[in-house]
């Protein structure tokens, strides 16, 4: 959808970053027609722009929008089992994705759209401007084209950027013969584009799918020139990582368990590493040394929040953000970059995730004067406004 976004001018912000120069203190934004046509300090803010819709952030940080590059937005049911018995020592297992797949299935599309704009606006709250969305709850190519179809519908809905991706390759259906249902996914591909899809991602991992049958339907998905992610080493090293570089997919996500070897060949190929801490908390894995195994090898870090129902039920970014912090070790500033602009890496986007003139009208103005309270003030909002497309949401 194109939009022609509104004028805006943000002033009076105590600290801006806009990663395409150093934090500017005491600045100013100008937005026209939803894009960013000026940034700077206050005192030199060009005298023209005075009639133009403004925000005073009251000396708050101002960041770019946050780009959550990885979620499965749009389910019915409660996987509120699983996670209680997780609690009691019980491991987590993608069987469970089935139970997600029954209850949206048997969902009407109004109920799924419902349900999934209502947690597209609790991200907007929390200052995402950019989401993915994947389908993959389905598991038919009727229910997996539905999903797609609310996904384009919802991105219909908002001025805000929604990116659609065919997880057809989320789990083999308990109810479908497992090399039948890779011929399935693959023959499935042209409608998901047909519906919106720009990428096609598989979950690679035991439990899931095998490195070879990721290949195979990745290898057809870049045939139809979708853009190529995984889900790969999230539960044990089975070799997505390594599938992921030489693929050249745009990203590989989770990479939990991922070796140093397999970081190396991502940072070789440009794969974007996509860190889900949220996940990482949610199944009790207590793995968080791969950030910096992945850093350390040169790997362009993204931050995202794996929002769905079972194993990171959450549409917060600065609580991905806090977790990448205080979990994984990231200092502020990396985590805050890889969940904007990195995140923008990852959907090989460069109109997001930063506010370089030319970018998007994408930015949040935080509660506080300094974004490093964004991550240490836990159980906080940390946002008092997102703005998307130079339009003020709420
Ligand atoms: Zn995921």
């Amino acid at each position: 959808m194109t939009v022609p976004g509104g004028d805006l001018v943000v002033r009076n912000i105590g600290r801006l970053t806009t990663w395409r120069r150093p934090v500017i203190q005491d600045a100013a934004v100008i937005i026209r027609a939803g894009i960013v046509e000026w940034t700077g300090e206050s005192r030199e803010l060009p005298a023209q722009v005075r009639d133009a819709p403004e925000i005073d952030a009251g000396g708050a940080a101002v960041l770019p929008g946050f780009v959550d590059c990885h979620t499965h937005a749009v389910w019915a049911g409660t996987r509120r089992d699983d996670f209680v018995g997780r609690l009691s020592g019980e491991a987590y297992s993608p069987a469970g994705i089935m139970s997600t797949v029954a209850a949206t299935r048997a969902a009407t599309d109004d109920e799924l759209r419902a349900t999934a704009a209502e947690r597209l606006g609790a991200m907007h709250r929390h200052g995402t401007t950019t989401v993915e969305v994947k389908s993959g709850y389905g598991l038919t190519a009727h229910d997996e084209c539905r999903i797609l179809d609310v996904v384009a519908a919802l991105a219909g809905e908002t001025d805000a950027i929604v990116e659609s991706t065919y997880l057809g390759a989320h789990v083999v259906p308990a109810d479908a013969a497992r090399s039948a249902y890779v011929d399935e996914v693959i023959a499935t591909l042209p409608e998901a584009k047909r519906r919106g899809a720009r990428w096609c991602d598989v979950f690679c991992d035991e439990g899931a799918f095998t490195v070879d049958e990721a290949r195979r339907i990745l290898t057809a998905a870049r045939d139809e020139d979708f853009g190529l992610r995984i889900h790969a080493e999230q539960l044990t090293n089975s070799g997505g990582a390594a599938l992921a570089a030489e693929l050249a997919c745009v990203s590989a996500d989770h990479l939990d368990h991922v070796t140093t070897e397999d970081a190396r060949a991502l940072a070789a190929a440009g794969v974007v590493a996509v860190l889900v801490p949220v996940a990482s908390l949610y199944t009790r894995s207590q793995r968080w040394g791969h950030a910096q195994l992945l850093s350390d090898a040169g790997c362009t870090l993204a931050v995202a929040t794996d929002c769905n129902p079972g194993t990171a039920w959450c549409e917060s970014m600065p609580y991905a953000v806090q977790l990448a912090c205080l979990g994984m070790g990231l200092p502020v500033e990396v985590a805050l970059r890889a969940a904007t602009e990195g995140g923008a890496r990852a959907l090989r986007r460069d109109d997001v995730g930063h506010l370089g003139r030319g970018a998007r009208g994408d930015l949040v103005v935080l509660d506080g004067d300094h974004e490093a309270d964004l991550v240490g003030h836990l159980g906080a909002s940390g946002i008092n406004r997102t703005v998307v497309a130079g339009r003020p949401l709420g």
